[in-house]
């Protein structure tokens, strides 16, 4: 039986590869799930009469469409705009969408079966999807951001609602941008339906601690982990990629537990500060003046900036919190993390660390926590905000917060239990992977070929 799940297996990833030659970061990502979930499968033959895995990769619907707008200077620009609706499997789809050059239908297939398993870990009824466009924010004027976001939802609101799809901010998407979205959703469709869109300003049914989330819940995970190893996070000294939304509250949150934040980073390059990294100075470079880390440094005399961010995992530190970008920790930088004694390694991006760094560091009996099952908080605040958007009411900040602390310990004890049930016993990886491919199989299957 094992040979031949594992044969079926092998042979939905070889169809996989060749229908899309060109889609390697896809293709990692359904060659990490098809290893963990061979005993799913096995504990379930009926699953490949269904032709589940065939079902599973393919995405329900796939979107493209043009983006034209206007620049400042009156010229027209063309962008590309996406949606991937994956699995609408145990609720409507739900991801975030990311504006970055680097944006092709590869990456945000990816990052639609990362948020498949994912929101299947959050333990709220939600499916997955994810979209976005080239186009690049960084730069652009507030009326070009605008004019951009009014033309790509023009297109986009066709295909979502607060039951069908929504959308949500990830990579260049934030507060200012999801405004935008909104804004022309509920100008075109003459309704007033919060519910299409998460990460909505506080003013117009916005979640409180939203924005804290996935920072906030990745250390609410990390430290069950570290609790079960029996380590104490107080006074550990850690290094946090990125300066964005999750880095942000990722830095805010290990710092309020007691640990020390030595370094974080941006694209062009990161900062190590001796002292302790100075957040509410990262938090006006980068929420408020929407600058650059090397700006840091002419305030804070001990702090050093170096260009190029792989460096950042040269510095010396008990834990390490890659919350940038997918591929942003490698084999290279595993190794010299192990070699300076890293403890423990948690995801905060959507698949930073590659696929034989992951392999070394476990190896290595690093602890390692997996992005599907440490960044679930994200998503599962914006399934929130659906809930007090239904409900017409806002709740507190403590309420929100209460209750991601029990979905972060939830999806950690999922991962974990899940681990165990299926003999890979401190796998977070393959036991997220495990858990929350069971729960999309079993709606698979009782929703029948569809
Ligand atoms: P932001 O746009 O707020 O921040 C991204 C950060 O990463 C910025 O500091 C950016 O630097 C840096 N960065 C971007 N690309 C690279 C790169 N190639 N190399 C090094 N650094 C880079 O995004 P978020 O914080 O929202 O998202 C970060 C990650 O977390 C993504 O993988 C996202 O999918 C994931 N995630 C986000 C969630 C959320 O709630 N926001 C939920 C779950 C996952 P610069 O300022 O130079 O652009």
């Amino acid at each position: 039986m094992t040979a031949d799940m594992k044969a079926y297996a092998k042979k939905v990833l070889a169809d996989i590869i060749a229908k899309d030659p060109d889609q390697k970061e896809f293709h990692n990502t359904a060659k990490e799930v098809l290893t963990s979930i061979i005993p799913v499968l096995e504990a379930h033959p009926e699953y490949k009469d269904d032709k589940l895995l065939e079902r599973f990769f393919e995405p329900e619907r796939t979107i493209i469409f043009r983006v034209p707008w206007t620049d400042d200077k009156g010229e027209l620009q063309v962008n590309r705009g996406f949606r991937v609706q994956m699995s609408s499997a145990i609720g409507p789809y739900k991801g975030g969408l990311r504006f970055h050059p680097s944006v092709n239908l590869s990456i945000l297939k990816f990052l639609a079966t990362e948020q498949v398993l994912k929101n299947a870990l959050s333990g709220l009824p939600i499916g997955g999807g994810k979209g976005g466009s080239d186009f690049d924010p960084k730069g652009k004027s507030d009326g070009e951001v605008m004019r951009f976001c009014q033309s790509f939802m023009t297109e986009l609101y066709r295909h979502i609602g607060a039951d069908i799809d929504v959308p949500a901010g990830d990579i260049g998407v934030g507060g200012r941008e999801i405004g935008y979205l909104f804004g022309q959703y509920k100008r075109i469709r003459d309704a007033y339906e919060a519910g299409v869109l998460t990460g909505k300003g506080l003013t117009f049914g916005g979640s409180l601690a939203r924005t804290e989330a996935t920072g906030y819940g990745l250390l609410y995970f990390v430290k069950h982990m570290l609790d079960d190893a029996k380590i104490n996070i107080k006074g550990k000294t850690v290094v946090v990629s990125g300066s964005g939304n999750v880095a942000t509250y990722a830095i805010e949150k290990a710092q309020q537990m007691g640990a020390k934040v030595v370094a974080c980073s941006d694209s062009n390059g990161y900062v190590y500060d001796p002292d302790g990294i100075d957040l509410a100075l990262v938090k006006d470079i980068k929420e408020v003046r929407r600058g650059r880390i090397k700006e840091y440094i002419k305030k804070r005399k001990k702090a050093k900036y170096t260009e190029g961010c792989k460096g950042v995992w040269t510095i010396k530190c008990d834990i390490a919190l890659p919350c940038a970008t997918q591929n942003e920790l490698d084999l290279e930088s595993a190794k010299i993390l192990v070699k300076n004694g890293v403890k423990a390694v948690g995801e905060g991006a959507n698949m930073p660390c590659t696929l034989d760094a992951i392999d070394f560091l476990q190896k290595k009996k690093v602890l390692f926590a997996p992005a599907k099952a440490a960044n679930v908080g994200g998503v599962s605040v914006s399934a929130l905000e659906m809930t007090q958007n239904s409900e017409r009411l806002p709740w507190t900040f403590e309420e929100v917060d209460e209750r991601l602390k029990v979905i972060m310990a939830n999806s950690y004890k999922k991962a974990k239990d899940a681990a165990e049930q299926y003999g890979v016993k401190g796998n977070l990886l393959a036991g997220a992977n495990l858990a929350g491919f069971a729960k999309v199989a079993e709606a698979m299957h009782a929703q029948g070929w569809v």
